[in-house]
């Protein structure tokens, strides 16, 4: 006998209601047997869904995308996108669903999607699979920037399929569920373009009721979109700047409208200070190296732009001068946001004209010296609170650093707020603990090949990064020497 189960989730689908022509219906693959590897039960409790019913075989059935769950549309989501420069047209979800959208218990709008669900028609060559390994990596990263306060896209569960993967070697595969604002991209704007006007206009009035509601107030309302998206995203690039954390693939369907980080492939958080890190093993030109992200994120917003010309006027002249002024904003709102952070990071309550040079030049030495970023800012603390040693300790000529050290703590005397108020400051903003390379790879490889303990253990202490335990010395310090050029796959 079977009674009426709550449904699992409330879906209430505005995407599939407003914007047909941006999404192909489609259906997930029952698959040989799903078996959780990880849930995010403080996740699942924020969107008002039942943890154990999740763990059940019917819940299972549906983050593997078998089954859709009652009131669900499933939906592959149609968007085009620049990669590594060029375009491609078609890219869409290979392998992922859209299953639906959830109001969160503070009434917040989430996307509900899986990844690694099957072929899709926006499949083209791929398998539509996902492998444990790079899913369990997204499920990490990203619960790490959400514990650092970076918008990102987070992790609801990830569930083995018992099914392989044919990479370079055959991997078990797994699906991955995640909770966005939305998942609308540059690349769904570039897609909307190509088709047809009116479609851009019900994607941009669709994406300002969702994400910049105040957009629709102004009197050019696609403008202050516009400028809505160029601000969070300005936001957001320096937020992973002051963590060290790099993307690696920022291509324009990697990039959302709302804010958030998106697309955790071949990312990684920089060890050593060098702004010409890259890890991606596909970015052989160092496009998306550290020190680049700026600068791509203000190419990627030219291209939301240009979608957008026919909305803002119907002087074409006008409205490239329009968006090309909203464009140029990016740098000047970038440099307050990350001006803002670096300062925070100093210990310095406020700006003055010299924190510049103060900021350029630590930068330089942590450069010159290879410096751990991470391991610099947190020692600096110590520094604030009268000891010196492990900060000094950090450079290979100590002597260089302390000119610098004079000047910082000048700096620091000449503020009123006393030294333990802003040292306890400092560590609210400079995480002991990053999602290390070496550490990720160790928990995943060990999840690959089953043992869960050291991947539970790392996202453990990474929910926690600000606030030092003893015991977890490991999880604080850099690579060991042997662990070697660190390159990171994209996430296929
Ligand atoms: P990504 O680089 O992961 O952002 O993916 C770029 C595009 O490739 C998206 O359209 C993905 O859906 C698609 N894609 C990536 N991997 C696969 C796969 N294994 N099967 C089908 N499509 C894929
Ligand atoms: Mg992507």
């Amino acid at each position: 006998m079977s009674i009426a189960a709550r449904p699992l989730f409330a879906f209430d689908n505005s995407y599939v209601r407003d914007l047909e022509g941006l999404y192909e219906p489609w259906r997930g693959r029952p698959v040989p047997a799903a078996r959780l590897l990880a849930l995010n039960e403080q996740l699942a409790a924020e969107l008002g869904v039942d943890g154990d019913a999740l763990k059940g075989p019917d819940g299972l059935a549906v983050l593997v995308g078998a089954v859709a769950p009652d009131g669900a549309t499933p939906v592959a989501q149609a968007y085009s996108g620049h990669q590594f420069g060029g375009f491609s047209p078609r890219l869409g979800d290979g392998r992922a669903l859209l299953l639906g959208e959830v109001l969160d218990v503070r009434g917040q709008r989430r996307d509900l999607h899986l990844k690694g669900s099957g072929r899709t028609p926006f499949a083209r060559g791929g398998d539509g699979k996902a492998a444990i390994g790079p899913m369990l990596r997204e499920y990490v990263i990203g619960e790490a920037m959400h514990a650092l306060g970076i918008p990102t896209t987070r992790a609801l569960a990830v569930v083995a399929t018992g099914e392989d993967v044919v990479r370079e070697t055959m991997l078990p595969g797994a699906v991955l569920s995640r909770v966005a604002a939305s998942h609308i991209r540059v690349g769904t704007f570039e897609y909307a373009a190509r088709q047809d006007p009116a479609l851009v206009r019900r994607l941009a009035d669709h994406a300002i009721a969702r994400h910049h509601p105040h957009a629709a107030e102004a009197e050019n309302p696609y403008l202050a979109f516009f400028a809505a998206v160029v601000d969070v995203q300005a936001a957001l690039i320096a937020r992973w700047m002051l963590v060290g954390f790099i993307h690696g693939v920022m291509n324009t369907d990697n990039m959302t409208i709302s804010g958030e980080t998106i697309d955790y492939g071949p990312c990684a958080f920089m060890d050593a200070f060098d702004p010409a890190t890259v890890f991606s093993s596909i970015d052989h030109a160092g496009r998306y190296a550290y020190a680049n992200q700026p600068y791509i994120a203000q190419w990627n917003l030219a291209r939301l732009g240009e979608t957008l010309l026919a909305l803002l006027d119907a002087d074409p002249d006008t409205a490239i001068a329009a968006a090309t002024e909203v464009l140029q904003s990016f740098a000047g709102r970038y440099h307050e946001y990350l001006g803002a952070g670096m300062r925070a990071k100093l210990g310095l309550v406020d700006g003055r004209p010299e924190d510049g040079a103060l900021i350029d030049d630590l930068l330089a030495l942590l450069h010159a010296q290879s410096v751990d970023f991470t391991s610099f800012f947190r020692a600096l603390s110590a520094a604030a609170r009268g000891d010196v040693a492990p900060a000094k300790a950090l450079f290979a000529d100590p002597a260089a650093f302390d000119g610098w050290c004079d000047r910082w703590q000048a700096r620091l005397s000449s503020q009123s707020t006393d030294g333990q108020t802003v040292a306890d400051a400092m560590d609210r903003v400079n995480p002991v603990y990053i999602a290390r390379n070496h550490l990720v790879e160790e928990a995943l490889t060990a999840a690959t090949g089953g043992d869960l303990q050291p991947f539970e253990r790392l996202v453990d202490v990474l929910t926690q990064p600000f606030d030092e335990r003893p015991g977890l010395e490991r999880y604080a310090a850099p690579a060991p020497a042997d662990f070697g050029c660190y390159r990171t796959f994209c996430g296929t």
